[in-house]
C-alpha cells in the first residue's frame, strides 16, 4: 500500500477534545449547550447514528435530548415537536435524523427547524448562506470533510476536485466549500455519462453516491486525496465505501478508510455546531 491513511476516528477524537475545552468555557459563562434529536421509526443504521450523537454530545458535555416517535407519525404532530423545540430555551439545535418515512414531506419538516438551530445545515436559509460564501452552519459531513484536509495539510487552492453526488446534504455543500477554497471544481452524478474522464484528472476526489466500490484504481489520479463518504453493506454485512479501498490506495497518496475515516468526523462537526449555535444565540 502507497496511501496515507487519513485516520477520521483519531482527527476526531482530537477535535472533540478541544470542543469539550470550548463546552468548558461555555459554561463558565453560564451557557450549556443543549441539542435535540427528533428519530422517527426504528431504522437500526438511524438508530446507530443517533447513539453515536448522542455519545459524543456526552463525552464534551452538551445536553441531549432524544424525541423518538413511532414510523407512523403524522405530519403534524412531527411540526409541532419541532415548533416546541424550536421556543425551547434549553435547546440550541434540533437535528431530524433523515431519512423520514415516505409519508412525511422531509423538506417541510427541514424548513421548520428556526434557522438559528439549524446544527445539520440543511435549511434552506443555512444552504443560501453557504452559497453566497457567508456560511452559519455547514452540513456536518462536509465541514468534517474540509476540517481532515487542513489537517492533513492537503493543498486546495487551485487543484481539480472532483465530487461524485449531488444531494443537497453531502454532494452540493462539499463542492462549494472546495470551490471556496479556491478549487477548480467537477460534480459528477448519475447522468454523466463516463465520471472516470473526470475523476482521472482529480486531486482531491470526494466519492459521495452509496455505490460498493463505485470507484476502483483505474479512476484514481497518482498520488491524489481520495475521500469516501459512502457507506454500503457488503453481502457478509461489513461497512464499506465507495471506493475499492485495497487497489486504490495502492494508486492514491492519501485515503480515508470507512469505516474509521469520514463518520466520526460528521459526528463531531455535529457537536461543534451544537456549541456554535449556543455561543451565536446567547451572544448579545
Ligand atoms: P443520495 O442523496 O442518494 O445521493 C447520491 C448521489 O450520487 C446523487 O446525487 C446521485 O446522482 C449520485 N450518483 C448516483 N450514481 C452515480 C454514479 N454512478 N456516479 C456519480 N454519481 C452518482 O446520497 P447522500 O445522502 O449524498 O449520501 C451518499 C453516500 O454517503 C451514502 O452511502 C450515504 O450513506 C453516505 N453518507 C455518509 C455519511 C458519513 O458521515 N459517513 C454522511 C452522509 C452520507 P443523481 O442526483 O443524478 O441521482
Amino acid at each position: 500500500m502507497t496511501a496515507r491513511i487519513i485516520d477520521g476516528k483519531a482527527h476526531a477524537a482530537a477535535l472533540r477534545a478541544e470542543l469539550k475545552a470550548t463546552a468548558e468555557n461555555l459554561a463558565k459563562r453560564g451557557i450549556h449547550a443543549g441539542l435535540a434529536v427528533i428519530v422517527v421509526g426504528d431504522n437500526p443504521a438511524s438508530r446507530t447514528y443517533v447513539r453515536n450523537k448522542v455519545r459524543a454530545c456526552e463525552e464534551v458535555g452538551v445536553l441531549s435530548q432524544l424525541h423518538e416517535f413511532p414510523a407512523d407519525v403524522t405530519q403534524e404532530a412531527l411540526l409541532a415537536s419541532v415548533r416546541d423545540l424550536n421556543a425551547d430555551p434549553r435547546i440550541d439545535g434540533i437535528l431530524v435524523q433523515l431519512p423520514l418515512p415516505p409519508h412525511l414531506d422531509e423538506a417541510r419538516i427541514l424548513a421548520a427547524v428556526a434557522p438559528e438551530k439549524d446544527v445539520d445545515g440543511f435549511h434552506v436559509q443555512s444552504a443560501g448562506a453557504l452559497l453566497i460564501g457567508a456560511p452559519r452552519f455547514v452540513p456536518c459531513t462536509p465541514a468534517g470533510i474540509m476540517y481532515l484536509l487542513e489537517k492533513e495539510g492537503i493543498p486546495i487552492a487551485g487543484r481539480h476536485a472532483v465530487v461524485l453526488g449531488r444531494s443537497n446534504i453531502v454532494g452540493k455543500p462539499m463542492a462549494l466549500l472546495l470551490l471556496q477554497n479556491d478549487a477548480t471544481v467537477t460534480i459528477c452524478h448519475s447522468k454523466t455519462p463516463d465520471p472516470a474522464i473526470h475523476t482521472r484528472s482529480a486531486d482531491i476526489l470526494v466519492a459521495a453516491v452509496g455505490r460498493l466500490n463505485l470507484v476502483g484504481a483505474g479512476m484514481v489520479k497518482p498520488g491524489a486525496c481520495v475521500i469516501d463518504v459512502g457507506t454500503n453493506r457488503t453481502p457478509d454485512g461489513k461497512l464499506r465505501g465507495d471506493v475499492d479501498f485495497d487497489p486504490v490506495a495502492e494508486v492514491a497518496g492519501s485515503i480515508t478508510p470507512v469505516p474509521g475515516g469520514v463518520g466520526p468526523m460528521t459526528v463531531a462537526m455535529l457537536v461543534a455546531n451544537a456549541l456554535r449555535a449556543a455561543s451565536l444565540r446567547r451572544k448579545d
